[in-house]
């Protein structure tokens, strides 16, 4: 019988990281027992897939998002609310609407449906809002990626 022996070949293999959302990259692989290996570049998180793409973290653990966010994004920064809010069968228009430029302010806490929670200030008026729906303005500025990746793991992840 002939057998076919893979080795170290495997096809480059992407997956977002359940602790931060980044992209993490294929690693490794066992083919004798198809066992996968992740690593995220950008939280050092390791994760092996099993051939039923069960999960099993071996380095890393659930980020505070509350905090984390407290800590490492830059307050105030210029934001645009990137998702739609509310009914779109309604006609009613809540005051923030998709396209909106905020201000955001601080992180002001965290919610079970909506995640971290900012203060935003729109014109004049000040809101509580969900960071989920915000993207930062300044595609250059380290805010900009912290908040996409948080995007990405609150949309995949959550
Ligand atoms: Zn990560």
């Amino acid at each position: 019988m002939h057998v076919i022996e893979f080795k170290d070949e495997f096809d480059e293999d992407t997956g977002i990281c359940s602790i931060c959302g980044a992209d993490t990259n294929l690693t490794g692989w066992n083919e004798e027992k198809g066992l996968s290996r992740f690593e995220c570049e950008s939280c050092g998180a390791i994760f092996i897939y099993d051939e039923d793409y069960n999960k099993t973290i071996v380095k890393g653990e659930k980020r505070n998002w509350e905090k984390f966010m407290t800590e490492n994004m830059t307050f105030p920064f210029n934001g645009v609310i990137a998702e739609a809010q509310g009914n779109i069968f309604s006609e009613e228009k809540g005051p923030i609407n998709y396209g909106d430029k905020v201000i955001v302010k601080k992180v002001v806490g965290e919610d079970d449906l909506y995640g971290v929670i900012v203060e935003i200030k729109l014109g004049k008026k000040s809101y509580d809002f969900p960071l989920c729906d915000i993207a930062a303005l300044d595609e250059k500025s380290a805010n900009y990626k912290i908040l996409d990746n948080y995007r990405v793991w609150f949309a995949n992840c959550q």
